[in-house]
């Protein structure tokens, strides 16, 4: 069997193609959707994210502002900041670019971000409508997954539906998306026991690890879609995922490659919550937004 390979690449292009009309539909009324990225310290993969985050904000209409804090911020300093971008009425999302340097503590920085600019879908309301089945931000990595696993046509309804890694960002909130599109889900991490007996089980396989090549091709049910979150760098500083993708091509239904597979996607559902975002402020205002 050969895999499918689910081109993230070509799918947020798509999407992007899509969602540049309804960016263009706001700023013809006035309501240019805005942006906000604050990346604070010199994580060098941070700045990359960020740049590319803004790139694909202004390819398709949304302008965007980066706000730069050097890595001895003080708490009260990046709030101050938050804050006013909370009140800037120009600004519908505000994304805060994690890892934090270690004096900033991640949960009370996200907690700052007006949950209605929240577009990462991190603070806790946003998590807790997302548990309650009412989301009003699905946070971005997840909301990718879900738009790729779409193309694959698969109904998920009573489908094995493994996740490994139950991170806030990627794990946790995927197994709640794929629980509410009716999957039967395990969510393992690194205290599970035998995680092959799970993962060989999956129909559906989601891989957010942080470990080069974790998942080996014995350990995919032949023909599952396997979604493969990781972005680790290889020996040979190559950039690969948490499956052993050469393997996973041999069993697999459908794979996502790394790079070109969620990290697009990624980017591609921050730039929907921010239209989301700068529409649903529209509403709030009367302003009709044209056909
Ligand atoms: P975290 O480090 O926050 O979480 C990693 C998770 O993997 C934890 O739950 C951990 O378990 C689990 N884990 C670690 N080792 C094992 C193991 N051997 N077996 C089973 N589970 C294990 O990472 P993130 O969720 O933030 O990110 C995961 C990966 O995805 C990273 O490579 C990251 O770079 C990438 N990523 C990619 C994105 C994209 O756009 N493509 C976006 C976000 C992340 P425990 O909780 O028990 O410690």
């Amino acid at each position: 069997m050969t895999a499918l390979v689910i081109d993230g690449k070509q799918l947020a292009q798509k999407l992007r193609s899509e969602w540049k009309l309804r960016a263009d539909r706001l700023n013809a009324a006035g309501m240019a959707p805005g942006l906000a990225a604050v990346v604070i310290g010199d994580n060098p993969a941070s700045k990359i994210y960020v740049r590319n985050k803004i790139k694909a904000c202004r390819e398709i209409g949304i302008r965007s502002e980066e706000h730069v804090l050097g890595a001895g911020s003080t708490l009260p300093a990046v709030l101050a900041l938050i804050d006013r971008l909370n009140a800037d009425a120009g600004i519908h999302g505000i994304l805060v670019q994690l890892p934090l340097p270690a004096q900033l503590a991640p949960a009370v920085v996200i907690e700052r971000i007006s949950p209605d600019k929240d577009v990462d879908g991190l603070h806790s309301r946003n998590l807790g409508s997302l548990l309650s089945g009412h989301p009003r931000f699905v946070p971005c990595t997840p909301a990718g997954i879900m738009e790729m696993l779409k193309t694959t046509g698969l109904n998920l309804r009573g489908k094995e539906a493994v996740v490994v890694g139950r991170s806030n960002i990627v794990g946790k909130p995927v197994a709640l998306l794929l629980l509410q599109a009716g999957a039967t889900v395990t969510l393992c991490h690194s205290q599970t026991r035998n995680l092959a007996q799970h993962t060989r089980r999956a129909d559906v396989l989601v891989c957010a690890i942080g470990k080069p090549h974790a998942i080996g091709g014995e350990m995919i049910k032949l023909g599952a879609a396997v979604i493969d979150v990781g972005i680790n760098r290889s020996a040979e500083e190559k950039l690969v995922g948490d499956v052993d993708y050469g393997a996973a091509l041999q069993r697999a239904g459908w794979i996502t490659p790394v790079p070109g597979g969620v990290g697009p996607m990624t980017i591609a559902m921050l730039l929907c919550n921010t239209i989301l975002s700068a529409e649903r402020h529209a509403a709030e205002q009367g302003i009709q937004l044209g056909a």
